[in-house]
């Protein structure tokens, strides 16, 4: 595809601001020739992918060898998305259940946002996926989706043989490319560890505290909240170990509501606690949703 017929396919793409589509379509082209290790790449590239697409946030999924899906090896934007945590798991969902799709897929989401998926592939192999969360602003929803899938096709006939080829450089095999991504998924596993032991550390802190009204209270639960679904955590409920979630509840008894430990037991949802400071706060994995098979 030569740079007119590229610059051409990002046109119909939504947008408000003022991005130079020539510009960043060129900046693309040299990242995607340049010679940069994978690692530098993906948020290199990323960077430019999220202007030309309008996009807050995306990331390069890759499938491990031997494990049965993609993980993200790098993502940008995703915590300051303005979506509900479920809406961001279905996103997740979706890369999961498209990667191994022919075409690009355009999904939506919540409006403005859509989700635009595109296989990467080696030859017939499906080996991952470039997301972007997209913001298509007032339009039908229907309406962007060819513009979309036009631009997606032709990003990827950009990077699909940019990581092809970083992942063959010299003697390096497709295999061996997966196995220093599935290192690099280790690496960022140690990282989310480190993360989760700083978050233990500062809610411990926190022990006793209550922050003066029931709006207040419950403003500072949710926000506990979104940080620890940013890292798939839960706390701990003090009274029977489960995971829970942290809420402020109305209470006849106490002026500025009672913390309270959500969480499901035995199927039922149960709420434990009702502490009127907070009581220990302790980080948790979050448990695996029900009914759902484990991938
Ligand atoms: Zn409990």
């Amino acid at each position: 595809m030569n740079e007119a017929t590229l610059v051409e396919a990002f046109r119909g793409i939504p947008r408000r601001d003022s991005v130079r589509v020539g510009v960043q379509v060129g900046k693309l082209r040299k990242v995607c020739l340049g010679d940069q290790a994978l690692e530098a790449f993906f948020p290199e590239s990323l960077d430019i992918l999220l202007r030309l697409f309008n996009a807050s946030a995306g990331a390069f999924w890759f499938r491990p060898f031997n494990a049965a899906t993609l993980f993200p090896v790098s993502r940008v934007g995703f915590e300051q998305l303005a979506l509900s945590n479920s809406c961001l798991s279905d996103c997740e969902q979706m890369v999961r259940g498209a990667w191994q799709s022919l075409g690009p897929q355009v999904r939506p989401i919540d409006r403005p946002f859509v989700s635009l998926i595109g296989p990467i592939r080696d030859g017939s192999t499906a080996i991952g996926a470039l997301q972007l969360v997209a913001e298509c602003g007032d339009e039908d929803p229907q309406q962007p989706n060819v513009a979309y899938a036009k631009a997606l096709s032709a990003a990827l006939s950009l990077i699909q043989p940019a990581i092809r080829r970083r992942m063959q450089v010299g003697e390096t095999s497709i295999r061996e490319a997966t196995d220093r991504l599935a290192q690099l998924a280790d690496q960022l596993t140690g990282l989310q560890r480190s993360m989760r032991h700083a978050i233990d550390q500062t809610l411990g802190q926190l022990r006793g505290a209550s922050f003066g009204s029931l709006t207040a209270n419950q403003r500072f639960t949710r926000v506990i909240q979104d940080l620890l679904e940013t890292h798939g955590l839960r706390v701990v409920c003090p009274e029977c170990g489960a995971a829970a979630i942290l809420r402020c509840s109305k209470n006849p008894r106490a002026r500025d509501g009672v913390f309270v430990f959500d969480h499901s037991l035995a199927g039922r949802r149960t709420f434990h606690g009702g502490y009127t400071t907070l009581p220990v706060l302790q980080v948790v994995s979050k448990p695996p949703r029900r009914g759902k098979a484990i991938r």
